[in-house]
């Protein structure tokens, strides 16, 4: 085995997670950082987390109550019209 082509390895690397938690692992860098780990990833935690981007969720609701209203006002002109032609 050649002695040069080998990089340092850190068989405890720390990694650090945006979320806060630590763990150790075998790696060539002393210290690792991520975005997101099995502490939080909604895979292992088990809960849903809809990452709003711009406010398109935001959006998506005011669209929706929107159109609901518009539609609730055609009805009611509909109705207004079919009592006056009687
Ligand atoms: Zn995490």
């Amino acid at each position: 085995m050649k002695s040069a082509t080998h990089p340092t390895y850190y068989p405890k690397a720390k990694v650090i997670c945006a979320c806060g938690h630590t763990f150790t692992t075998g790696s060539t860098v002393p210290e690792l950082h991520v975005e997101i780990c099995s502490a939080c990833h909604p895979f292992f935690t088990g809960k849903q987390k809809l990452v709003d981007t711009a406010g398109r969720v935001e959006r998506f609701k005011k669209r929706a109550s929107r159109r609901q209203e518009v539609t609730k006002k055609k009805l009611e002109r509909h109705t207004a019209a079919a009592k006056s032609s009687k």
